[in-house]
């Protein structure tokens, strides 16, 4: 059962109808993003605690019914979502707060967010009868559409910029994409897919342009909220890079909302590097949107030019969130403290989210009171090159028993006989 209403331009606010296979809004071009628009009325009669109850496919197909696709090849998909939840046992004493949790996307099957939204597109492709699915993406977004291209057996032609992690490109290559590696920063990538998309006419799965993938994002505030018993914290904090991740974790409590399951939407923390940040900054200025320098570690959320603003502004000014920066050496250091106190390692964009909120409750923003959900938004294995830089080798030493007690003792951590 399809509980969509319309299809409603972001721009202009002209409305379209649901079977349409648009993906922008005619009148206003590639900024004219769509935001799907249901039925709450009628889902409220479906949707309720007791189908959730009921329910026990513990994937993100779980919230098909607030979702835009068909359910037909779901069964085939790998398993995207219904990541764990975990409640901090150690860091949040460091960070100073009562009630921290982590909600580690690094365990989906390309080991992001990202394949929330690629398993939504892979299935729209396959819906709209392509053989032939494409993106241009800092990473993430094509090594999971290429995961899920390759196990439902679509052909996948995904453009990187040259910077791309190596952990990413490698993933891109074991699950046989075509890949076009772009001697440029992400922009230049993003407007030669744009291009090649238009000349050979494959499945567009530019996130921002294409309004299905936020609808598979959202899966993820969906689950936080389920996973809490519908008492969502006080805070998500979130990486802001196109602002699609943002938009979705809004959308999943707003439309938790309408139908009556979750009384307030927890405020949304925006975070974003201080080496690219244009959201933070045109926040602080109270001005429009305006290219900003892509000079970040942070791959995933380095995007001088976000292409879903809107939808990004919204969660954080309708939330009543806020927007945080914060630098390179705060990443490396939090990614550190992470691992060591939670046994969790996040990629460089995931655990931006958490120094974005070490840093918040530093200017008095998040109070010790409150609750926070942090989105770990992809595994730190990807990208090894930047975790090196968060931690000192290893001593190197024979093997020598009398070597090793003289090392441990001067390290003095562990004593014993
Ligand atoms: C894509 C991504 C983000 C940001 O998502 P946007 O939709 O670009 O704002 C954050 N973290 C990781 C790991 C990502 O891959
Ligand atoms: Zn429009």
């Amino acid at each position: 059962m399809s509980f969509i209403k319309q299809y409603r331009c972001t721009v202009c606010q002209k409305v379209y109808e649901p079977g349409s296979h648009l993906l922008t809004c005619p009148s206003c071009g590639e900024k004219g993003i769509l935001d799907i628009e249901y039925d709450y009325e009628t889902m409220r009669k479906f949707v309720d605690r007791s189908y959730f109850e009921n329910n026990h496919d513990y994937s993100m197909w779980r919230y098909l019914p607030l979702m835009t696709v068909d359910k037909k090849h779901v069964h085939q998909m790998l398993k995207i979502g219904w990541t764990p939840l975990y409640q901090a046992n150690r860091l949040h004493h460091r960070l100073g707060i009562k009630t921290l949790y982590i909600k580690d996307e690094g365990v989906n099957p390309s080991a992001s967010l990202k394949d929330r939204a690629s398993g939504v597109a892979v299935l729209k492709a396959m819906e709209e009868g392509y053989d032939t699915v494409s993106c241009s993406s800092t990473g993430n977004a094509a090594s999971s559409l290429a995961c899920h291209a390759a196990r439902m057996g679509l052909k996948s032609v995904i453009f990187v910029p040259k910077r791309a992690p190596i952990g990413k490109v490698n993933q891109l290559l074991i699950y046989g994409s075509t890949v076009i590696s772009v001697d440029g920063d992400y922009k230049d990538t993003f407007n030669l897919s744009k291009e090649a998309i238009e000349h050979y006419g494959w499945y567009n799965r530019n996130a921002a342009i294409n309004p299905h993938l936020v609808e598979g994002k959202k899966t993820v505030a969906l689950e936080i909220a389920e996973q809490l018993d519908f008492q969502p914290t006080d805070w998500v904090c979130v990486s802001v890079g196109d602002g699609c991740t943002i938009g979705g974790v809004y959308k999943g409590f707003y439309d938790l909302k309408q139908l009556g399951l979750i009384e307030k939407i927890p405020k949304i923390l925006g975070v974003q590097s201080t080496g690219c940040s244009p959201f933070v900054d045109a926040y602080k200025r109270d001005a429009p949107l305006r290219e900003a320098e892509e000079n970040t570690i942070a791959d995933s959320i380095s995007v001088g030019i976000p292409r879903n603003p809107i939808k990004a502004q919204t969660a954080v000014l309708q939330s009543e969130g806020s927007w945080i920066a914060v630098s390179d050496e705060q990443i490396l250091k939090t990614m550190k403290r992470l691992g060591k106190y939670e046994g969790i390692f996040g990629e460089p964009a995931g655990v931006a989210a958490l120094a974005g909120l070490d840093q918040a409750i530093k200017d008095g923003l998040i109070h010790k009171e409150e609750t926070v959900t942090v989105i770990m938004t992809g595994n730190g294995l990807k990208d090894p090159l930047n975790a090196q830089k968060a931690v000192k080798p290893p001593v190197l030493m024979k093997p020598n028993l009398n070597d090793l007690k003289i090392y441990l003792k001067e390290k003095g951590e562990h004593k014993h006989a």
